[in-house]
């Protein structure tokens, strides 16, 4: 069995035999065939930080994975004969942040990365205690805070609260510096010659100091993107990777589809801002939105989907097959077929310095990395839909007091029956109808909010310095530039919606009308929130995601 150091809580001693299995003779004779066989020697650095990935199992030696992204080294786990290396990484192809190096002589199986995902793709048994074994590493990993990124920030910094949510959503394990908290920032300051006047920083690979980067800049930095390759015609592009940009993924790649999945931020969409996703099939006691996006990215990468993060769609060239999808960075990438998995957002809060507060006491989402920062605390909810509903409930869990405030005279209309009832019977929230935000105040974070009765004209003011905003969907639409119908509120046909005069308009070519789900642009489709129609559901985004492959087949062999 592995020998364990870091941390070793109770329950990964239970699961130990899941995080580091042993293998059995004839699955590791399985793996064999698919590499080689070699010898090792004591000392000799098998895989070391920043490297490209490969795959080893142990047959004869043992090997030492260590934490080497600071100075010094500390020991995770050693290795006995019958098990293997890996995390998710393994099927992103993004780089390694362990060391791997053998500490007895003997003998291992090795793999390069292509290698292992056929394995993966082939052998069900194997997939199942590998791809088992690779997430809850990586659950270790992020608990332990064991990577190769440091973040040193404030929570008072809305710079700092996206950085931490970026990482946090695209399950990238790091340690976190609390500059207000923690006694031994001044030595990593003077190591990285890092002032106040640059936080948040980021530091990368233990070597890079980032001031203050964008997600983009931190994901090439990590090297997320590292592996994918952008100038083959692919026979899909998705743009998106919410729940239904995630499915498209999953039911394509698995079904033999060339498939690139562009997003622009990470895995999840509105879905992974949810602390608790209760009505999606499957799931009686319900599912955090990180999680099911978690699972649904490792699933689509195992069937050989790539997904490039913060990677954000700025153009759709309509005017030519195949068509061209131009990303922030100036880059593009062909396609076949495109499908728009864009989403939506949730209003702005129509204040005029709501913008000045956000990150910094108006949040747009709901998980557990704001909830953290209002623990105790007195908060509003603004919106009476099903997320507004959902954020309520889970808010109350940590915070003094949730008034949720809707602009409506009841939910009814709005909001799904089993979330008005826990919202009725819990008595840390105050639900006021009829009612909307009328003032905001604060200096560097929101101190003080006001809000007025429709009905009375009445106002209150009160002491909170958080508001979570969650009304009024505008579907991401922007970047297309009128390469597809959209209805009057910006959303897009598709189509029986697609009238024959919305066709004639359109220019549309085909002598067959569009398929179910696709725009008014051939083998262009769209799913989920940002088509109209859309009934703004996980399960609806990704029935459609999946439904759209279908059609996608059917274009591909026009
Ligand atoms: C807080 C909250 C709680 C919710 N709770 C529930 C619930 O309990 N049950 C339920 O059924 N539904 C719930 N919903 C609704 C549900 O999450 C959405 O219906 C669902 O996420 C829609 O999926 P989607 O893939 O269509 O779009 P989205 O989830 O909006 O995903 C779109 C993705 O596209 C990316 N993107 C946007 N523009 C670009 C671009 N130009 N280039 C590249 N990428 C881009 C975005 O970053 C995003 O990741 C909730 C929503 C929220 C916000």
């Amino acid at each position: 069995m592995a020998e364990l150091v870091i941390g070793m809580p109770l329950t990964l001693a239970e699961r130990i035999d899941q995080v580091f299995p042993t293998l059995k003779p004839p699955q590791v004779a399985r793996i064999a065939a698919h590499g080689r066989r070699r010898q090792v020697q004591p000392g000799e650095v098998l895989l070391d930080v920043g490297d490209q990935l490969r795959f080893f199992v142990v047959t004869e030696a043992k090997i030492d994975i260590v934490s080497a992204s600071g100075p010094s080294e500390s020991l995770i786990v050693t290795l006995q004969p019958g098990q293997f290396t890996g995390e998710v990484n393994m099927l992103s192809g993004r780089r390694q942040f362990t060391r791997i190096r053998a500490t007895a002589a003997g003998e291992v199986i090795e793999l390069e990365r292509e290698q292992l995902l056929a394995l993966v793709q082939t052998d069900s048994e194997l997939s199942d205690i590998l791809m088992r074994a690779f997430i809850l590493r990586r659950v270790e990993l992020i608990a332990h805070q064991v990577g190769d990124a440091a973040l040193v920030g404030s929570n008072h910094s809305a710079d700092t609260l996206r950085i931490k949510e970026f990482l946090t959503r695209n399950s990238y394990p790091h340690a976190y510096v609390d500059l207000d908290r923690d006694p031994d920032v001044q030595d990593l300051f003077d190591r990285f010659h890092v002032g106040l006047a640059d936080i948040p920083v980021v530091i990368c690979r233990g070597q890079f100091v980032l001031r203050n980067p964008s997600n983009r800049e931190i994901a090439d930095c990590l090297g997320f993107n590292e592996a994918i390759d952008r100038t083959h015609v692919r026979d899909l592009v998705v743009v998106g990777a919410g729940p239904s940009g995630l499915a498209a993924a999953v039911y394509g790649a698995s079904e033999g589809l060339d498939v690139l999945v562009l997003e622009s931020d990470a895995p999840g969409g509105q879905a992974g801002s949810s602390s608790k996703i209760e009505n999606y099939l499957g799931f009686p006691t319900g599912i955090s939105g990180q999680e099911l996006a978690g699972r649904a990215y490792t699933q689509a990468q195992k069937f050989g989907a790539q997904i490039m993060i913060a990677k954000c769609a700025k153009k759709l060239a309509c005017d030519r097959k195949p068509y061209t999808i131009e990303m922030d960075d100036g880059q593009t990438v062909p396609a076949h077929a495109v499908i728009i998995a864009t989403g939506a957002v949730y209003r702005r809060l129509s204040i005029d310095n709501a913008s000045q507060f956000e990150g910094a006491g108006v949040y747009y989402g709901a998980t557990f990395v704001e909830a953290q920062l209002c623990r105790g605390d007195e908060v509003i909810v603004v919106g009476g839909g099903n997320s507004a509903g959902q954020a309520a409930v889970f808010l109350a869990q940590s915070s003094k007091c949730v008034h949720m405030l809707v602009r409506s005279e009841s939910l009814a209309a709005s909001m799904s029956r089993y979330l008005i009832r826990r919202i009725e019977e819990n008595p840390a929230i105050d639900l006021q109808t009829c009612a909307e935000i009328v003032r905001l105040e604060g200096n560097d974070h929101l101190e003080r909010v006001q809000w007025r009765d429709k009905r009375t004209g009445k106002t209150e003011t009160r002491d909170v310095r958080h508001i979570f905003v969650m009304a009024g969907a505008i579907p991401n639409t922007r970047w297309l530039d009128g390469c597809v119908l959209v209805d009057a509120n910006g959303f897009i046909k598709t189509g029986t919606d697609l009238t024959r005069e919305d066709l004639t308009n359109a220019g549309w070519p085909m002598a067959r009308p569009p398929h179910l789900l696709e725009t008014s642009l051939p083998g262009v489709f769209a799913v989920g929130d940002v088509r109209a129609g859309n009934v703004k559901r996980v399960a609806s985004a990704v029935g459609e995601g999946s439904i759209a492959v279908a059609s996608v087949h059917q274009v591909l062999r026009e």
